[in-house]
C-alpha cells in the first residue's frame, strides 16, 4: 500500500577543494571539486494533496521561498513528469525543516531538492532507480546528485559528474554561519572580475587555467589523518567571497587561532569550515568562536554522512 506520509532527510555539504576553472559557453564555470557530506540535515516530509503546496520551518525559514520557485516544489513536479503521473495524482504538500542555513554555500537547497525526489519517488511507488534520480537531479541544480549520493566524491563538469572518493575515517567540524547570505552568480561573477583585474596587472588576459584534482589533498583524506588533510583544504572562490564579505577573514583567523588544523569558505560561502582534531576540539573551536563574535551562529558536524535517504517511521527527530 502506498505511504501516506514520506519523510526524507538529506546532507549539507562542504566542499574540500572547489577548482574553478573558465566560464563554458552555457555560462557555468568548469569545476574540480572535492564534495564531502556533513552531519547538518534538512527534513523534507511529503504528504499526498489536492493542490502542491509548501511549507518552510526553521533556519532561516523567511528567507527561502515557499512557492513553485522553491527548488523542492521543483523536483516534485520533474520526478511526477518522469514518472508520467497524471496532475491530480501528484499534488503533494511538501513540509520543509531546515537546519541548513540559506544561501549559505552548504548546498541546502540541493539537499532540499534531492530529499524531494527520493521521498516523491517512494510516496508514488515511481520506481526510478538511483541513476535516473541522479540524472534528474543535474538538471535542477548541479549539487543535487551529490546531495543524493552523499559520502565523499569528486564532482566534475558543473559538479554534477561523480565518481567517489576513497576516503578513510571520520572527520569533524566547526561551522561558523554567517548574518547574511551570499548569491553564488554574484560570487562567480566576482571571480571572474577579481581574475581579470590580476590578468591585467601582470600584462596577460589568459584565461583561467583548467581546473584540477588535488592529488595531495586525495592521498591526505585515504590516509585518514586530520593533520595532513588540514592543510590542503581549498577554494578557489574564497577570494571573491572575502571580497563580498570582508569580516570573513576575521572568522577564519579566529578559527585558525583557536587551533583548527585547516580554516575555509565552504563553496560559494559565506560559511566558514574549521576542520578539528576530535568531537571535543570541534566543540572548543566552535564555542571559541562564539565567544569571539565573529560569526552569528556556529555548529558542530561531522562527515562523511550519507546522501539522502527515507527516515523510518517512529525515528527521533
Ligand atoms: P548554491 O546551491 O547555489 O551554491 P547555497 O548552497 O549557497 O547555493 P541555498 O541554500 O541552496 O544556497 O540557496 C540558494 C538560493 O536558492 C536561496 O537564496 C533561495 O532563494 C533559493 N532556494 C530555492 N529553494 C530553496 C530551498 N529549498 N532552500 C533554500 N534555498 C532555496
Amino acid at each position: 500500500m502506498p505511504a501516506a506520509a514520506v519523510t526524507v532527510r538529506a546532507p549539507a555539504k562542504v566542499n574540500l577543494q572547489l577548482a574553478v576553472g573558465p566560464a563554458r559557453p552555457d555560462g557555468f564555470h568548469s569545476l574540480v571539486t572535492v564534495y564531502h557530506a556533513v552531519s547538518l540535515f534538512d527534513d523534507v516530509t511529503v504528504v499526498p494533496a489536492t493542490r502542491t503546496s509548501i511549507k518552510v520551518r526553521g533556519e532561516d525559514a523567511a528567507t527561502v521561498p515557499a512557492d513553485h520557485t522553491n527548488l523542492a516544489w521543483q523536483a516534485a513536479l520533474a520526478l511526477a513528469a518522469s514518472a508520467g503521473l497524471p496532475d491530480r495524482d501528484a499534488a503533494v504538500h511538501i513540509d520543509i525543516r531546515k537546519r541548513i542555513p540559506a544561501a549559505a554555500g552548504l548546498a541546502g537547497g540541493s539537499a532540499d531538492a534531492a530529499a524531494t525526489l527520493v521521498a516523491c519517488n517512494e510516496l508514488w511507488q515511481a520506481g526510478l532507480t538511483p541513476a535516473e534520480l541522479a540524472e534528474l537531479g543535474a538538471r535542477l541544480g548541479s549539487d543535487v546528485p551529490f546531495a543524493l549520493a552523499g559520502g565523499t566524491a569528486v564532482g566534475r563538469g558543473r559538479g554534477e559528474e561523480l565518481t567517489t572518493a576513497l576516503v578513510s575515517g571520520s572527520y569533524h567540524w566547526a561551522l561558523a554561519f554567517s548574518a547574511t547570505g551570499l548569491s553564488t552568480p554574484q560570487v562567480y561573477a566576482t571571480c571572474d572580475r577579481l581574475r581579470a583585474a590580476r590578468a591585467a596587472d601582470t600584462g596577460g588576459a589568459s584565461p583561467a587555467a583548467e581546473p584540477e584534482l588535488s592529488a595531495a589533498l586525495m592521498t591526505a583524506l585515504r590516509s585518514g589523518d586530520a593533520t595532513a588533510v588540514g592543510p590542503r583544504l581549498s577554494n578557489d572562490l574564497q577570494p571573491a567571497a572575502l571580497s563580498l564579505q570582508p569580516d570573513l577573514r576575521r572568522t577564519l583567523a579566529a578559527g585558525r587561532e583557536f587551533g583548527a588544523l585547516g580554516a575555509l569558505v565552504s563553496g560559494s560561502g559565506p560559511t566558514c569550515a574549521f576542520l578539528a582534531k576530535s568531537p571535543a576540539h570541534a566543540r572548543e573551536i566552535a564555542v571559541s568562536l562564539t565567544g569571539a563574535g565573529v560569526c552569528r551562529a556556529v555548529a558542530r558536524a561531522s562527515g562523511p554522512v550519507p546522501g539522502a535517504a527515507v527516515v523510518p517511521r517512529g525515528a527521533p527527530s
